[in-house]
C-alpha cells in the first residue's frame, strides 16, 4: 500500500505576502532618522526530539527577562497537551497556545493594546505551526521590531520537512541546529525522528501524531542516525 500525497515531500512555492494593512496601527519605535531602534531577527533553532528544543526555549526567555525585556511564549501540541511548555529535564512555563485560526500580528498587537509591551516571541514547536504563521513571524520581525526564537523538529518521521520548518528555513534571519547531541543507539548522532509502531519503524501515515499518550499508546518516536533509520533496526534495548 502506498499514499502518494504522504509520501511526496510538500514544495510551497510561495512567494511572501506584503504586510497586512489592517495591522500597521502599531508599528516599531523609530529613531529621529526613522530607522528601527533595534535590529529585530526572525531567528530559527532545529534539531530531532529530545535534544533540548524546549530546554533552550526556555533559557532564552529566561535571560532575555532579566535583562527587563517583555515576551510572549507560545506552543502547538508540547508533551504536556496543555497550554505550556515544558521540557524534559523538568522546567515548565505557561505559555499561548497557536491554533489555526490565531494571528500571532493580532496577539502582539493585542497585548499592546492593554499596555503590556511585547519585546520577542518564544515559539517552541514551531514546526507544528502553520506556514502562515512563519510569514507573521517575519513581518513582526520586518514591521513590528519584535524579535522572534522559534524552536522545533526540521523534518517529520518520512524524513521530510514540515512545512512550517520549510518556511522558517526560507525566511529566518539565522538559523541554527542544536548543538546538544542525541545519540542513536549505535552511538552515532542522531538524526532523524522514527515513528515506532508494534516496535517497527513506519514511513507512511498522518504528518503528526501524538506518541505517549493515552489515545496512542502503540506509538512512540525514536531518535535515529540515518544509517538505521534507513535499515528500520531499532538497536538492542528495542
Ligand atoms: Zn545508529
Amino acid at each position: 500500500m502506498t499514499d502518494d500525497a504522504a509520501a511526496t515531500p510538500t514544495c510551497l512555492a510561495r512567494p511572501l505576502p506584503g504586510p497586512d494593512e489592517g495591522l500597521t496601527g502599531c508599528a516599531a519605535a523609530r529613531g529621529v532618522d526613522g530607522r528601527p531602534l533595534h535590529a529585530a531577527a526572525l531567528k530559527f533553532f532545529w534539531g530531532p526530539m529530545d535534544c533540548g528544543k524546549s530546554t533552550m526555549a526556555l533559557q532564552m526567555n529566561y535571560n532575555h527577562a532579566r535583562q527587563g525585556r517583555r515576551g510572549l511564549v507560545t506552543t502547538r501540541i508540547d508533551r504536556s497537551l496543555g497550554p505550556q511548555v515544558t521540557s524534559r529535564i523538568g522546567l515548565a512555563h505557561s505559555a499561548v497556545e497557536v491554533t489555526d485560526s490565531l494571528d500571532l500580528r493580532a496577539l502582539v498587537r493585542d497585548s499592546w493594546a492593554e499596555g503590556v509591551r511585547v519585546d520577542y516571541l518564544i515559539c517552541d514547536e514551531a514546526s507544528f505551526y502553520d506556514v502562515a504563521h512563519v510569514e507573521q513571524m517575519a513581518e513582526l520581525v520586518d514591521s513590528f521590531d519584535v524579535d522572534v526564537y522559534a524552536f522545533g523538529l526540521a523534518t517529520d518521521f518520512r524524513s521530510c520537512l514540515f512545512p512550517a520548518a520549510q518556511r522558517l528555513f526560507e525566511l529566518a534571519d539565522e538559523v541554527a541546529r542544536i548543538q546538544v547531541e542525541v545519540l542513536c543507539w549505535c552511538g552515532r548522532e542522531g538524526l532523524l525522528n522514527a515513528r515506532v509502531v508494534g516496535g517497527r519503524v513506519v514511513r507512511e501515515g498522518e504528518q503528526v501524531v501524538i506518541g505517549d499518550t493515552v489515545q496512542t499508546a502503540e506509538v512512540r518516536y525514536q531518535v535515529l542516525c540515518r544509517r538505521h533509520y534507513r535499515s528500520g533496526d531499532l538497536g538492542p534495548r528495542a
